[in-house]
């Protein structure tokens, strides 16, 4: 019999005579065999271990798809931004168009870039309201292709010259990855913070 108190997951209850913490479901101490008294200061460990489980439920690890996501909107959201600064500078400086439009066109620019990066920490921190603006924006993206497609079914003429078949396949090649994220963050609320 070991004197080393051996804590592991789950362990709750401390054994009054030796310390040794045991699971909550153990009645005698897996150390020293005495009976395990559910005292106060025990009693109330085991509360809050049980309030915790039910108050944090364990997060679950960050998906890969989700990390590429947020890597990509930070990166789209870097070029937008820079995009905005640039033109911005570059409308000030030649005063070759409309000064005004070139200054709200940055500005939606850097707007863009901005709530780019919000969403995109929103999705690292894996809250869920980031996983909302991603369900709406790829159903949002999936409005343009699906349209096509009727379009298409209902007059094959309309093709854009291109045989209707053909363009099927390149409009539903379009719309897969706006679709697959749509069906991904739709089906996988369990990795996000309610
Ligand atoms: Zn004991």
């Amino acid at each position: 019999m070991s004197n080393q108190i051996t804590p592991s997951e789950g362990d709750s209850i401390v054994c009054n005579s030796c310390g040794q913490l045991n699971p909550a479901w153990r009645t005698e101490c897996k150390n020293c065999g005495k009976r395990l008294m559910l005292g106060s200061a025990s009693r109330s460990a085991t509360l809050s271990t049980a309030r915790n489980r039910i108050l944090r439920p364990q997060l679950l690890e960050r998906p890969g798809c989700v990390t590429a996501y947020a890597v990509l909107l930070g990166i789209i959201a870097a070029f937008a931004g820079l995009a905005g600064l640039l033109f911005g500078f570059t409308t000030m400086i030649n005063r070759e168009f409309n000064l005004a439009a070139g200054l709200v066109l940055s500005v939606v620019m850097l707007a863009v870039g901005g709530f780019y990066i919000m969403v995109s920490r929103g999705l690292w921190e894996l809250k869920n309201w980031a996983r909302i603006v991603i369900i709406v924006t790829s159903s949002i993206g999936l409005i343009g292709p699906v349209l096509s497609i009727l379009v298409v079914l209902v007059s094959p003429t309309s093709a854009q010259g291109v045989d209707p078949l053909i363009y099927l396949c390149l409009v539903g090649v379009q719309s897969a990855i706006p679709g697959y994220f749509l069906y991904w963050f739709s089906a996988n609320g369990k990795y996000f913070q309610k």
